[in-house]
């Protein structure tokens, strides 16, 4: 710095986003396009066990090898009959020998003008296409009466009224639930392609943390980030692999960066994204040409670098607990729902009534930590982003959009439950 001019303090800013002039915000919206647009499915394929494929991506669209239900069957316990045979008011059939249970089905034809004692599950005996309840008839073991009429396939379902054979059931990049489990299962699957699992790379950087639990001097703070980025990991449905903690030296982040790309196919890290002289993780990104240092018109969370370390792409989110979760719902996680196969999907909000209100200015997307209380949405007391016992007592985030808003008690906000982010 110049000797002969003398330091002259910056004008005060009563806004403590504001940037230094020149500086561009960018909007979240841009962001997430500029993410869509460049990010793509990375992950190899595999064939497993539908039993163990709970929470997988399919990485090809899933046919039913097999119609449900294969045959027509009964959907009761009762007498399967003949509806040519039906009159309408009091009617007595005799029984023929035998039954249709479920697994032990009727063998040969029932003959006009009799019923046949049928189970739930049962196939429909040749010689039938009707069932009558069993609550509905009055029966000495060799015959039955009821009074008619009944519809045509009362009680009866019908070969493949459920899934055609050779039908779409599941789309590529569905990420599978239980259900899904039952209905391959049922259509004559036993094995699925998926996409193995994304690996997904956690560190930790700055000298001033230590491992939850340990013996700290008083200048320290507890890794919170690490712990709970894993865990968001493993909640979506990807491969953590804890990296541990970086120091505040550029040379051994270079390290931790050099490991996890080896070892992952995407990398997390915390801390040290802004562009202060501590901040190594800004610095070793922009060293590779493929970096974009975002400051997002994002609260909480202004600094995102973006980076690619070895072929493998970095997030590196903001410090402060608050913004390193909120920032990796927003960006990493639809960004990691591609690279894992399951294409870019953002989650659907709720329009929900709040029950608190907000003059919000211009400028900048903002997420309050949330949840709902009897149908309406509750913020946590203090917007203050340092504070980690808020993001534990939400559910969900409120999202305020980019423009001024004034939200009164009863005006409808967007609410996303966590779980709409797959937490
Ligand atoms: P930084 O982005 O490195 O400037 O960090 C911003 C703030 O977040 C500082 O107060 C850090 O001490 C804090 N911080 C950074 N990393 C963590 C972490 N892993 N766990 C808890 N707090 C953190
Ligand atoms: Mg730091």
């Amino acid at each position: 710095m110049s000797q002969d001019k003398p330091l002259v303090p910056p004008p005060l800013k009563n806004d403590c986003f504001a940037l230094p002039a020149g500086t561009l915000w960018t909007p979240v919206s841009d962001a997430l396009e500029t993410l869509k647009g460049r990010l793509h499915t990375c992950v190899e394929q595999e064939v497993v066990p539908i039993k163990i494929s709970l929470g997988r991506i399919l990485a090809a669209d899933v046919s039913a090898v097999r119609a449900h239900p294969p045959q027509p069957n009964s959907a009761v316990d009762g007498y399967g009959l003949r509806h040519a045979d039906l009159l309408t008011g009091a009617q007595t059939l005799p029984l023929v020998e035998g039954r249709s249970a479920a697994g032990a089905p009727f063998e040969g034809i029932v003959p006009p003008n009799h019923a046949v004692r049928i189970l739930t599950g049962a196939t429909i005996p040749d010689g039938i296409d009707t069932v009558i309840l069993q609550e509905d008839v009055t029966t000495d073991g060799h015959s039955i009466a009821f009074h008619g009429p009944l519809k045509r396939g009362a009680n009866t379902r019908q070969s493949g009224e459920d899934v055609h054979a050779d039908e779409t059931i599941l789309r590529k990049g569905r990420k599978l639930t239980p259900a899904d489990l039952g209905l391959m299962a049922a259509t004559g699957i036993g094995s699925v392609e998926v996409y193995k699992p994304l690996r997904v790379a956690v560190v930790s950087t700055g000298d001033e943390l230590a491992e939850a639990g340990a013996d700290v001097r008083a200048d320290q703070i507890y890794d919170a980030n690490r712990p709970m980025l894993l865990a968001m990991v493993a909640q979506f449905g990807f491969e953590p692999i804890d990296m541990g903690r970086a120091p505040d030296d550029r040379e051994a982040l270079r390290g931790y960066l050099d490991e996890a790309a080896i070892r992952a196919d995407v990398i997390l890290t915390s801390g040290g994204a802004s562009s202060g002289d501590e901040d190594h993780m800004s610095a070793l990104l922009n060293e590779t040409q493929a970096m974009s240092t975002w400051r997002l018109a994002l609260k909480p969370g202004r600094p995102l670098a973006l980076g690619v370390w070895e072929g493998k792409p970095v997030f590196g989110l903001p410090g402060n607990p608050v913004a390193a979760l909120v920032c990796t719902l927003i960006f990493a996680k639809p960004a990691m729902s591609v690279l894992a196969g399951q294409g870019w999907r953002l989650p659907e909000p709720l329009k929900v009534p709040a029950s608190f209100s907000k003059n919000k200015k211009a400028g900048r997307r903002e997420y309050l930590r949330a949840k709902l209380v009897e149908g309406r949405v509750v913020v946590f007391k203090s917007e203050g982003s340092g504070r980690i016992s808020g993001l534990s007592w939400a559910e969900g985030l409120v999202e305020l959009p980019d423009e001024a808003l004034d939200v009164q008690e009863g005006s409808l906000v967007d609410y996303y439950p966590f779980s709409a982010f797959g937490l």
